[in-house]
């Protein structure tokens, strides 16, 4: 992964001459240079004497690194901010050391260790936290451990009667899909960081992949749990569903490392399709689309992929990253998938005949195969704006169909308010019977500060206008008090208490989730 950007970097796109120029016009922008690994400015690691001994007495010496390297690779994760901190050489959010279990045994020791010599604790998957996520709270604390899961990569066991997997949370997207595979069958969720994030990340911050109208969103797949904790371990999920009180599992996604260490996932897996067919539709306005995507929600048949690109978005051609600066169809377009396990898709005409009695033109499949083709590749066009000075981020919420608009046009007006002129695109891609997503992309000439403000007052718009506060990038420390306005001041109380039951001294991802 590359440590100043995305992905691999021999996969990273350089934008042509004239673009960077245009856009440099535009914005009144310039390139920012990024510095060298080697040059990022590191203090050095600090640990309370003996502790590092503890911690090696419990992984083995080769799972407890600290040399320049491996720290810079677990600072921060990957929204724009911590990229533009990044390429600046600014590690002062570096762990001190990162060590890595290879058993729920050897989290449970590493977490009395730490606690033991007051040690902040950040459970590391993949690193792709956009929220600030693993960005923890040093006052207090002797030293910051990151707890990277990477040790703990297997496919522990296949229930083909009850179709649940039993997987390891370190386990990268692509590899478990490549493990499920050999067994004929999918997790079917493919985020935009499918490349990188983890299975623990993925539960840990409630993450929604692009198939979740055909797969659901990752929460809805967890049917059990394992979890280390300061005290001890919960084991949670033995049925489908149950009336045995509140369900805990509930706690556990979307806690991000604030209540303990997910070290086993049973998951429930389908199938995985036979065939994979895109194709593309266009409609006159964002409010026409959405009305059609409502219908699909509601009635059926849903498709396994479905979105639709607002106008900007449509033109700038985002909606297919790799086809950029060619031709859009105007409007607003909408891309349709649909896995299978057959050869034919009986879905697939229902779908089309209520896109088409709600004023949609089909475009055929060019379209809706051109964004699968593209569609990992946009993080990679971010760093190339970023180098050529614009500032690219993105940000989501939630809400119900009859409030979606309200919630669109807030976040629009803030963000316009906020950054002057930006370029502001919006897409719909997660949908409900009772609502939807909205995922924004803005692109902007403001500095870090000037970006910092403006999502404080996104954050704002978006609780004001009754949405929540994500749909899918979690809460972490840049949502944090926002999340604190959304469920309220008893709620507030609610989280802390358990945080305190199951961490007493604290330790466990201090300054993310819990106000
Ligand atoms: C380019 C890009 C595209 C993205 N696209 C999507 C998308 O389409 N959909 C989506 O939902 N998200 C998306 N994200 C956000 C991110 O990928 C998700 O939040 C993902 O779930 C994080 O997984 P990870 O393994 O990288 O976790 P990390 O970033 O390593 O960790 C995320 C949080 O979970 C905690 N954590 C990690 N593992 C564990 C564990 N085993 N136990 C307890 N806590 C743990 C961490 O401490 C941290 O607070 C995107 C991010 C990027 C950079």
């Amino acid at each position: 992964m590359n440590w100043r950007g995305w992905g691999d970097p021999d996969k990273a796109r350089e934008l042509p001459e004239p673009v960077v120029k245009l856009l440099q016009d535009l914005f009144g922008i310039r390139e920012i240079p990024a510095v060298e690994l080697g040059e990022v400015r590191l203090t050095p690691p600090a640990l309370p004497k003996g502790a590092r001994e503890r911690l090696a007495a419990v992984v083995g010496e080769a799972h407890v690194r600290d040399d320049h390297e491996t720290r810079v690779r677990h600072t921060r994760g990957k929204s724009t901010p911590d990229l533009m901190r990044m390429r600046a050489g600014d590690g002062s959010a570096a762990p001190d050391v990162v060590v890595s279990p290879g058993s729920h045994e050897e989290v449970l020791d590493l977490l009395a260790a730490c606690e033991a010599a007051r040690l902040a604790v950040v459970p590391f998957g993949g690193g792709t936290s956009v929220v600030g996520g693993l960005t923890p709270e040093r006052t207090g604390f002797a030293g910051v451990v990151a707890l990277d899961l990477a040790r703990l990569d297997r496919l522990l066991a296949v229930d083909a009667d009850s179709m649940i997997a039993t997987l390891e949370p370190g386990l990268r997207a692509p590899e478990a899909e490549r493990l499920l595979a050999e067994h004929g069958l999918t997790l079917g969720h493919f985020p935009q960081s499918f490349e990188y994030a983890t299975l623990g990340g993925f539960a840990a911050a409630r993450s929604s992949g692009q198939a979740s109208a055909g797969y659901g969103r990752f929460d809805d797949m967890v049917a059990g749990l394992k979890v280390a904790t300061p005290r001890g371990t919960l084991d949670l999920g033995r049925a489908p569903k149950s009336a045995a009180g509140p369900d805990l599992r509930q706690l556990v996604l979307g806690s991000e490392g604030a209540f303990g260490v997910i070290t086993e996932l049973r998951l429930r897996v389908r199938p995985r399709p036979v065939r994979q067919a895109y194709e593309g539709w266009r409609f006159d306005s964002f409010a026409q689309g959405s009305a059609a995507l409502r219908a699909l929600a509601q009635r059926g048949p849903l498709p396994t992929v479905l979105r639709l690109s607002d106008e900007t978005e449509t033109m700038i051609g985002l909606a297919k990253p790799d086809a950029i600066g060619q031709d859009a169809p105007g409007g607003c377009l909408a891309v349709l998938g649909f896995d299978s396990l057959q050869e034919s898709e009986p879905r697939a005409e229902g779908a089309r005949a209520v896109l088409a009695a709600h004023g949609g033109t089909p475009l055929g499949e060019e379209p809706g195969t051109a964004w699968a083709h593209g569609r990992f590749s946009a993080p990679y066009l971010r760093d190339s704006l970023l180098a050529a000075g614009a500032t690219v981020e993105t940000l989501e919420t939630a809400g119900f169909w009859a409030n979606l608009p309200r919630l669109y046009d807030a976040v629009r007006l803030a963000l316009l308010g906020a950054l002057g002129s930006p370029l502001v695109m919006c897409h719909i891609s997660h949908v409900y019977e009772t609502g939807a997503s909205l995922y924004f992309t803005v692109v902007t000439n403001a500095d870090l500060p000037g970006w910092e403000q403006a999502k404080r007052e996104v954050n704002a718009a978006i609780v004001a206008a009754g949405g929540t506060i994500s749909h899918h990038h979690g809460v972490g420390r840049d949502h944090r008090d926002a999340y604190a306005a959304e469920i309220g001041p008893l709620g507030v109380e609610i989280l802390r208490g358990v945080k305190e039951r199951l961490d007493p001294a604290g330790i466990l991802n201090p300054g993310v989730l819990v106000p």
